[in-house]
Order: structure tokens, then C-alpha cells, then sequence
């Protein structure tokens, strides 16, 4: 892979990658909007039902006037104490007692209304047409009381936590606030101490919070950007795959590219010196004392003849062993294998005429035939026979075996250079050559095992092979019986 293509990858890579966390960061905001949306919504209703319920409004009358005569007691005791307590640290103490009781007493209050409320406000949020279950919940944030003389803080969030008040139980911190109130309210009443009656007044600054609690908010959310969300998801797996096949496609074109330019370079190389050869030999036919020499005249019509049959031949390599198995015409017949497979054998052995070649063939199988198209099958096995031979660096030592059990399954084992994994895979493309540097004077064109690989799919078979660099290649051809 070029430069220019990997600064190309890498740049399409980190625009996706950029272009997803947009994407997310918008639909992070999409969804921010719309879970405020849905939230002030339902804070909008629940605060329609606090207003418009008169039953709502009637439990919180009941709470809030036993409230305020409890405060009454509370103010007059308050008071006793204040006036007879010579001892402030007493006075302090007691008052703390009865504040504490006070609140108690609004609580048990407020908790013997709690089902009816909770239950009323849930009955009408159905009747509104709430599709979710929430809870709600009131906590108090300050009771304070003030007359002429004191501001009493009963109590106050900035000392303790929120007091549950009524409604829900819930954890009101993982809640959502629904809204503030503040009751305002002053009191005049009559009371008697130490037998002495008395007109006394305090106002009273009540604070409190209401929480709602809603099961499944985010899901509800979440189905409510649904939408979005599969738009958003289908147009990113749209543009990755659009990507990835773009970079697939520019990578297999980049290899077609180089593949059909060694090629040229290949063919180029073969049709150089058979040309040469014929443009000397014209030029020595030419000569006119060359002419009146029939023996040397002969000798280079011979010549000629050679490479003229030397160029043919390489024409049909590209020509014939260029056919996919769709376009080879097979007239399959039923060959008996031990026999046809030695012939080829030892045409190869004769044509080749080299001591140090030897090939060694285990198998037994007297009378075994096989339904194969005799003049294909005999280049496909030609063809790796060669080459178990040209990629070789010692001497070549070729195994053949044959099982015919369930299918006929023909191995051919050399001992040569091997084909690493990565060359593997490719073996078998059209024009493909593995770029063995130590290999460089070894000529073809990489036409050779794409043909055999079609001449054997033709015969409805399958070809692997099975290499080890330095150690040698075996070839494998299955074909059905
Ligand atoms: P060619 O031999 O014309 O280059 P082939 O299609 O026959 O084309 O083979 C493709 C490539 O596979 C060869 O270039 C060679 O590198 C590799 N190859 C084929 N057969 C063998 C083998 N028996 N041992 C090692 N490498 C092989």
C-alpha cells in the first residue's frame, strides 16, 4: 500500500470517527431536550393536580390546621417557658423537647394522610391520562416561627437534611423537583397562662419542597427519541459500510492495478527474446553470402521455426489458460487413473530431461477409473508438475499419491521454496505471481494455477494447498466420484 493511499484511510478513518462524536454529541443533546421537555411537562400536570383537586387541596387543609393549633400550644408553652425559665440552659433544653415533639406530632399527622393522598393523587394522574407511574413526594425545608419578640427555626434544611413530609417513599435526591411553595400565614389566638388570658400572636413561614419520582423516566425518554436514534444508527452503519467498501474496492483495484502491470512487464520479458532471436535470424537469411550456405540457411529456418512455435505457444498461454471454468468445455471420460497418470509421469520426466529431478508415485489402484476431461486435466496436472520443478532451488524431489475412497483425491508434494501464508490466499487469482526476490529469474506469466484451479471447478472439483516456505508445496485436488 502506497503513502498516498494510507494518508487517504487514515483520513477517512479519524472524519468517521469525528463525524460519530458529533453525531453522539448531538443526540446527547436531543436527548437532554427532550428529557426536559417530558420533565416540565409532567412538572406542569402534577402542578395542575396541587392547584385544581379540591380532594388534594381538602388533605392539605386537614394537616395544615391541626398544624397550626399544635403551633398555638407550641407558641404558648414557648412562651411559659420563656417567662418562667430563670435558668437558660432549662429554657433552651426544653424547648428543644418540645420542638422536637412538635414536629413529631405534625408527621404522625401528615403520615395518617399519606395513603389518602398518595392514593388520590395517583387515581388522578390516571384520570389525566398519566401513561407512567410517578411518585410524589413533599418534604419540609423550614418552619419558622416569628412574633414581636423571637424567629423561632423550628426547623431548617441548612442544619438537616429535607424532612419527608407526605406522599411516596422514595429517595427524593434521585428524584426530580417539582416545584417550591412557601405558606405565609399569621395568627392571632387567646390563650390562658398562669390563669392570666392572654391575646398572642405569631407568623408562621412554612417552606417545603415537592419531589416526583417517575419509574423508567429515561426508557420512556429514550422511546420517545427512538426515531432519531435509528436514523442516527442507520445512516452511521450507511456511511461505514459505504467507507469500508470504498477502501476495499480501492485496495482490490490498487492490486489489480499491480498485478496487471507485472504481467505486462512479464509478457514483455517473454515476447523480448524470441523477437530478438527472429529479427537476427532475418537479418542473417538476408545476408547474401549467407544465402548461397544452405547448411547455416537450415539451421536458421529451424530457428525461426522454434521461436515462431515459442511465441505461439506463449500466445495460447494467454489466450487459453486465461478462460474461467465457465467458458472451458469439458468432455469428461472414464480414464483409468494409474495408467493415465503414469504416462503423464513420464512425458514430463522426458520432456524435461533432468537427472535431478525425480518424482515418486504411492499408489496402488489397478483398474480404478475417474470421469475427467483427459486433455484439461492433463495441463492442470502439467501445469503444478512445472511448477514444482521452476520453484525449486535443490534438488526437486515430487511425491504423488492417490486416494480414491469416498472421491478421487490426487496430491502432488514437491520440496521446493514453499508460498508463505500471506501468498496463499492469492495463489490461485489470475496473473498472480508471489515477488520472490530470490526467484527473479524464474519466468511466467501467473497464469498457471488460476487455469488449473478453473480446469478443476469445471470438473465440479476443489484445489488447496497445503506450503511451508523453504519446506515445499503440496497441492491437493478433489474431485467428486
Ligand atoms: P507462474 O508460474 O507463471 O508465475 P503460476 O500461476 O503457475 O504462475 O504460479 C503463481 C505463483 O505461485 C508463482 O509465481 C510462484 O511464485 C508460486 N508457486 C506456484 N507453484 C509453486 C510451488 N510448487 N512452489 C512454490 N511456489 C509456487
Amino acid at each position: 500500500m502506497n503513502k498516498k493511499m494510507r494518508i487517504l484511510i487514515l483520513a477517512s478513518t479519524v472524519s468517521l470517527i469525528a463525524l460519530s462524536v458529533i453525531q453522539g454529541y448531538l443526540i446527547k443533546n436531543t436527548y437532554q431536550i427532550k428529557k426536559d421537555a417530558f420533565l416540565n411537562k409532567t412538572r406542569k400536570e402534577i402542578g395542575r393536580l396541587d392547584n385544581y383537586s379540591p380532594a388534594i387541596d381538602s388533605i392539605n387543609t386537614v394537616w395544615q390546621e391541626y398544624f397550626i393549633d399544635e403551633l398555638k400550644q407550641y407558641h404558648s408553652n414557648y412562651f411559659y417557658h420563656l417567662n418562667n425559665e430563670t435558668n437558660i440552659k432549662n429554657s433552651v433544653t426544653s424547648n428543644q423537647k418540645i420542638k422536637k415533639l412538635l414536629i413529631k406530632n405534625l408527621l404522625k399527622k401528615a403520615n395518617a394522610l399519606s395513603a389518602t393522598y398518595t392514593k388520590l393523587y395517583h387515581d388522578e394522574m390516571k384520570e389525566k391520562g398519566f401513561l407512567f407511574d410517578v411518585k410524589i413526594q413533599r418534604r419540609i425545608n423550614e418552619i419558622i416561627l416569628t412574633d414581636g419578640l423571637q424567629i423561632d427555626t423550628i426547623f431548617s434544611d441548612r442544619y438537616n437534611e429535607k424532612m419527608y413530609l407526605i406522599g411516596d417513599k422514595f429517595d427524593y435526591i434521585k428524584g426530580h423537583k417539582v416545584s417550591n411553595a412557601i405558606w405565609m400565614t399569621d395568627h392571632d389566638y387567646e390563650t390562658t397562662i398562669n390563669k392570666k388570658a392572654l391575646n398572642l400572636n405569631f407568623d408562621l413561614q412554612f417552606s417545603s419542597t415537592d419531589y416526583m419520582n417517575i419509574d423508567g423516566w429515561k426508557n420512556i425518554v429514550l422511546k420517545k427519541m427512538i426515531g432519531v436514534l435509528s436514523l442516527a444508527l442507520i445512516i452511521f452503519l450507511f456511511v461505514f459500510g459505504l467507507l469500508f467498501y470504498s477502501i476495499k474496492n480501492l485496495i482490490k483495484q490498487k492490486k489489480i492495478a499491480d498485478v496487471k502491470t507485472d504481467f505486462v512487464n512479464n509478457i514483455t520479458h517473454e515476447l523480448k527474446t524470441p523477437l530478438a532471436t527472429l529479427t537476427l535470424a532475418t537479418k542473417i537469411l538476408l545476408n547474401t553470402s549467407v544465402k548461397k550456405n544452405e547448411a547455416i540457411v537450415n539451421k536458421t529456418i529451424l530457428t525461426v521455426e522454434r521461436q515462431n512455435k515459442r511465441l505461439q505457444k506463449l500466445i495460447d498461454q494467454v489466450l487459453d489458460n486465461s478462460l474461467g471454468y465457465q467458458e472451458i468445455q469439458i468432455k469428461k471420460e472414464n480414464i483409468e487413473i494409474e495408467a493415465y497418470l503414469n504416462t503423464i509421469i513420464d512425458d514430463f520426466l522426458l520432456s524435461i530431461q533432468n537427472e535431478n529431478i525425480k518424482i515418486n508415485t504411492s499408489f496402488s489402484i489397478k483398474n480404478k477409473t475417474v470421469k475427467i476431461d483427459k486433455f484439461y486435466f492433463t495441463t492442470a496436472i502439467l501445469n503444478i508438475l512445472e511448477n514444482a520443478v521452476k520453484y525449486n532451488n535443490a534438488k526437486v524431489n515430487i511425491n504423488i499419491t492417490v486416494n480414491t475412497q469416498n472421491a478421487f483425491i490426487l496430491s502432488i508434494k514437491d520440496n521446493g521454496i514453499g508460498i508463505s501464508k500471506k501468498n496463499q490466499a492469492n495463489i490461485f487469482d489470475k496473473f498472480y505471481r508471489v515477488n520472490n526476490k530470490n526467484q527473479h529469474n524464474v519466468k511466467g506469466l501467473g497464469l498457471g494455477l488460476y487455469y488449473t484451479n478453473q480446469i478443476v471447478k469445471a470438473h465440479q472439483g476443489t484445489i488447496k494447498i497445503i506450503s511451508k516456505e523453504l519446506k515445499g508445496t503440496e497441492f491437493i485436488i478433489k474431485l467428486p466420484i
